[in-house]
């Protein structure tokens, strides 16, 4: 899908010098899992730590922020993001096992994934169910996420955020107030490294376990579609896709925005369908379902940005 077009923005002109690097209309339909989204006004890239610190001192107030990690539970919508998109990478993707005390500890930046394989190869055990969630630990803080059975509520020890003013702040899992797909911690913050406690066992053992959360996935989920993940949180006392079920909708499809047949959780692009029609086909979904079921499904997806405008959607179709 094509990024929507935007005028050009003096936003760089306000923003501090940076180690790091800005780049102004950064696409991000490439950038996350459904491969739609309008681009950030402002893309930064700190160098490290401080780099990041040093910009959230000095960023103008009234300038938004966005974090994001891989992209793997957002829409972003046609219209793009307005402000800053902070977007951590290498420099936050450290990885350190500490196979005697059985912990890890690892940058926000770093997959979700490689950091269950690090682990699996340190002999830490308990930390498998992250080799199922395919984004950054920065996204499974924010998230509490998880699956099979375990989440990062039970393996943080500890993780460390900055503030909008750029000042450190050391949590506990307590203090990060974890709850369903959901912290507490404020909005604007950014996670930029956590400790994760683990207990020890054989590499083979662990590794195991990886293969068999791989398999699980692999038979249950479209994982190589452009995708979000789940679409709802489950009720209390229900599963989303049972619902989206029993009310027809696997299979419902606005445009190229299809409900999975393989997961009926699950939205996915076919190939060239816009924020707005997987938004709409959501949205569709929850209609049908609190007719059919009574149940007011709650959006797990995070959706961020602005609307296309009526005006650029014609400009860009010229
Ligand atoms: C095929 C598929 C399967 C999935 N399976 C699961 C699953 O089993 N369990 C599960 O829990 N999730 C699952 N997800 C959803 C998704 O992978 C998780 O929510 C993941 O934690 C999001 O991480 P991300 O880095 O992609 O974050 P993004 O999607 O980029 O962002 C998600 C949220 O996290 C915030 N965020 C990102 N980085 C930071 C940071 N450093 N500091 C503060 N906030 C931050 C963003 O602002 C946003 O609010 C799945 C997704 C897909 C596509």
């Amino acid at each position: 899908m094509m990024a929507a077009a935007r005028r050009p923005s003096t936003l760089i002109d306000r923003l501090p010098p940076v180690r790091g690097r800005y780049t102004a209309n950064a696409p991000l339909d490439r950038v996350t899992w459904f491969r739609v989204g309008g681009p950030a006004e402002v893309m930064f890239r700190p160098a490290d730590r401080d780099d990041l610190a040093a910009f959230l001192a000095a960023c103008p107030a009234d300038v938004p922020l966005t974090v994001i990690g891989v992209g793997s539970n957002l829409l972003v919508r046609d219209g793009g993001i307005a402000g800053v998109v902070v977007r951590l990478g290498g420099p936050f993707a450290s990885i350190e096992p500490d196979s005697v005390r059985a912990v890890l500890t690892a940058g926000a930046g770093a997959l979700d994934a490689n950091v269950a394989l690090v682990a699996a190869e340190a002999g830490v055990a308990g930390i498998e169910f992250l080799v199922g969630v395919p984004g950054t630990i920065g996204g499974a803080l924010r998230m509490n996420a998880g699956c099979y059975g375990a989440e990062m509520k039970d393996v943080v020890s500890r993780a460390v955020a900055l503030d909008r003013q750029g000042r450190t702040h050391e949590m506990t899992a307590a203090d990060i107030g974890f709850g369903y797909r959901r912290s507490k911690v404020p909005p604007g913050w950014i996670f930029t490294s956590v400790t994760l406690d683990g207990r020890s066992d054989q590499p083979a053992a662990i590794t195991r376990h990886l293969e068999a959360i791989r398999a699980e996935r692999e038979a249950s989920q479209p994982l190589r579609t452009h995708t979000g993940g789940s679409t709802f949180k489950n009720p209390p006392g229900a599963k989303a896709w049972e619902l989206i079920d029993r009310a027809g909708c696997r299979g419902l499809h606005r445009g190229a925005a299809v409900v999975s047949e393989k997961h009926c959780n699950f939205l996915i692009n076919e190939g060239g369908a816009r924020a707005a029609d997987l938004e709409a086909l959501g949205e569709e979904v929850r209609r049908r379902v609190a007719a059919s079921t009574g149940t007011a499904l709650e959006w797990e997806i995070v959706r961020v940005g602005e609307h296309q405008s009526p005006l650029a959607a014609v400009e860009e179709a010229r």
